[in-house]
């Protein structure tokens, strides 16, 4: 039996030791440092499944070790630590989050043993894993290169999932959204969160979106002839530079015999601003073709209210961080109605992504949410099954 890795960082070398201490009595195999550079060497060698992070210090403070454990695609838990008042590490909890990074919980200082064995558990394997998996991804940090990438496009091996949205007030199927994964014959499902980003760093974006509208739209065509729904695609800032992916895409639709104004494309809050003159002609030619355009990530991004009016989108997705947590922070429901009412009066439909208790899917209706998507409805499913899943639904619905 081995022990589960704590690496532990805290400016204050009594602190870091104290706290090293206390992980090796909870049976962690711990160590720790007290400056960055030495964190981020300890790191690689140790791949921890904790980390302590202390969020006040001189050299580089934990949000910005934070940001680059989130560009490092670290998958450990991380324990926030810090004398500051809860508001601050609410913040920061807020800020991990949002970098995609999985926290175990907020600690404030002085820690204690008993707060930190709360957190993260005994150190041995016998306990909880630390991850528990949604469907059968890997989240080993196997490093993926530009030529598997190639391979796997050349090998056919990214298969779509379609998750379903639906009509808040009647619960009736409205569309469904498109979800790559990458089939690997010797790892299983890998999820996009893992390549996306490298296939934009590596340029194999664009050929992966055009397999990825290709799959999902013969799909659509053929399960969906003569219905009403929607299919909502992704698409990469990245391909947004390039003035033809408009006509590239209605080609497709031409081809598949679907309508483009069935097609809603999603681009993510932070996209759509990289080049905002370049973003609105390019977006303002989807339009012109038909395709809706929804902002995705609503809500997580920096853009301004002019921008939100200036873009032509005629879909809002408020974030799935603040839909999945209005059962417990009044302050995620506040921007829910916010984002709810923006939208509406901006004629924009909205959709909450991310719903996963009745609760939430009772609240959202009162508000008047046009469209919801998340577990509590359905997960996303490979392309028969989802299939399988709006037609029963609509038959349910009596639709
Ligand atoms: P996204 O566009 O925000 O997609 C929603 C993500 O939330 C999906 O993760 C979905 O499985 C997950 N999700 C759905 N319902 C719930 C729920 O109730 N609770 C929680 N916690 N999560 C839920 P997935 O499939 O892992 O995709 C992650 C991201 O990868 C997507 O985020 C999108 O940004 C990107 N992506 C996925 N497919 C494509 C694609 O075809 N093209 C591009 N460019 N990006 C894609
Ligand atoms: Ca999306
Ligand atoms: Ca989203």
């Amino acid at each position: 039996m081995t022990n589960r890795r704590m690496l532990i960082l805290d400016d204050d070398p009594a602190v870091a030791q104290t706290i090293q201490w206390m992980a090796e009595s909870l049976a962690f195999e711990a160590e720790s440092v007290t400056c960055p550079s030495e964190f981020f060497e300890r790191l690689d060698r140790m791949r921890p499944e904790i980390i302590t992070i202390d969020l006040a210090m001189p050299e580089l403070d934990g949000v910005e070790i934070m940001r680059l454990l989130a560009e490092r695609k670290c998958s450990a838990q991380i324990v926030i630590s810090s004398g500051m008042g809860t508001r601050v590490l609410d913040a920061a909890q807020r800020s991990a989050l949002e970098h995609g990074l999985s926290i175990a919980g907020v600690i404030s200082k002085p820690i204690s043993r008993d707060a930190l064995r709360v957190l993260v558990g005994r150190g041995s394997e016998l306990d909880q894993p630390v991850w528990v998996e949604e469907e059968s991804s890997n989240r080993e940090e196997v490093e993926i290169s530009k030529a598997d990438l190639q391979e796997a496009l050349d090998r056919n091996e990214f298969e779509m999932a379609y998750q379903p949205k639906v009509e808040c007030k009647s619960d009736v199927p409205a569309g469904l959204e498109a979800l790559v994964r990458w089939r690997h014959p010797a790892r299983g499902i890998v999820m996009p969160d893992l390549f996306i980003s490298i296939a934009e760093a590596t340029g194999l974006i664009d050929a992966l979106t055009v397999q990825i509208f290709d799959k999902s739209l013969a799909w659509f065509s053929q399960s969906f002839p003569k219905s009403d729904m929607k299919l909502s695609l992704n698409i990469s800032a990245r391909s947004l530079v390039d003035i033809h992916v408009a006509d590239n895409l209605s080609d497709l639709c031409r081809r598949y015999s679907v309508a483009p104004e069935c097609v809603v494309l999603e681009l993510t809050e932070t996209s759509a601003m990289v080049d905002p003159i370049l973003s609105l002609d390019l977006m303002t030619r989807f339009r012109v073709k038909g395709f809706q355009l929804s902002i995705d990530d609503f809500g997580t991004g920096y853009s301004s209210m002019v921008q939100l009016v200036r873009l032509p989108f005629s879909e809002i997705k408020v974030d799935k961080s603040f839909v999945t947590q209005a059962q417990k922070s009044r302050e995620s429901r506040t921007i829910i109605k916010s984002i709810i009412d923006l939208g509406h009066s901006l004629g924009l439909l909205v959709t909450a992504e991310g719903v996963e208790d009745q609760e939430t899917m009772d609240y959202l209706k009162s508000l008047g949410c046009d469209l919801a998507q998340g577990y509590l409805i359905a997960r996303p499913m490979w392309g028969e099954a989802a299939k399988i899943w709006v037609e029963r639904r609509e038959l349910l619905s009596g639709d």
